[in-house]
Formats: C-alpha cells, structure tokens, sequence
C-alpha cells in the first residue's frame, strides 16, 4: 500500500550548489485542493512552490542566480484521478527544478496514513 500525498505536504529540490539552499524545501499547494472524507489530497494540477533559493555561486561563494519555483508533480498515480487529474501517490523524484535540473521530492506524505492505494 503506498500513501496518498496530501495538500502542503513538504517537498526538496536537489542539485543546488552546498553553499545555497541544498535541498531547497519547498511544499505542494493549491488554492481549491481536492479533498477525501475532509483529508485533502494532492493532485497533478496543484503546484509544488520553491521560495527564492541561489542556482549558482561567485567568486566568493556567495549564492547568485536567485529563482522561486512552482511546479506541476508529474509522476502521479496512474489508476487514480479527479478531473482527470492524477492524485500524487509517488515520493521520489515527482518533478524537475527548473533552475537546477535536479530531481524533486516530496519528504514525506504529508501525515497522510489513512487514505491509500494498494
Ligand atoms: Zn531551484
């Protein structure tokens, strides 16, 4: 059984230099979430938000090229949907940073131990 990942559950995105944010946290949001028996669930319609994290460093290893991020989850389940949206069943590298190329993942479910897919 694998756990659903519920709304703002708290994700990382790898690959940013050490003397920068890495990982940077972030944690998947939407402003209408989905919900089930009142736990809401994640989808691949909401977005995983990023706050300003450095992609690259100076001379002085002093952090630059400054972005925030929002981005779609793109490993979702592929039996399960809403609107034709998949719910975000998957953990380990669901999107892409797009400043970094590195992998994105979500650090946990997000509490979620009721609602699963077996
Ligand atoms: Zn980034």
């Amino acid at each position: 059984m694998t756990n659903y990942v519920l709304h703002e559950a708290p994700a990382d995105a790898f690959d940013h230099p050490d003397e920068c944010s890495e990982p940077a946290p972030g944690e998947i949001t939407s402003s209408n979430p989905i919900t089930y028996n009142g736990t809401p669930i994640a989808t691949e319609a909401d977005v995983i938000e990023f706050e300003d994290h450095g992609h690259d460093t100076d001379e002085d290893d002093d952090c630059t090229d400054f972005q925030s991020h929002e981005v779609n989850p793109e490993v979702v389940s592929g039996s399960v949907s809403y609107n034709s949206d998949g719910l975000c069943l998957e953990l380990s590298d669901v999107a892409t940073d797009p400043g970094s190329g590195g992998p994105i993942d979500f650090t946990s479910s997000g509490g979620n131990s009721v609602v699963t897919e077996s």
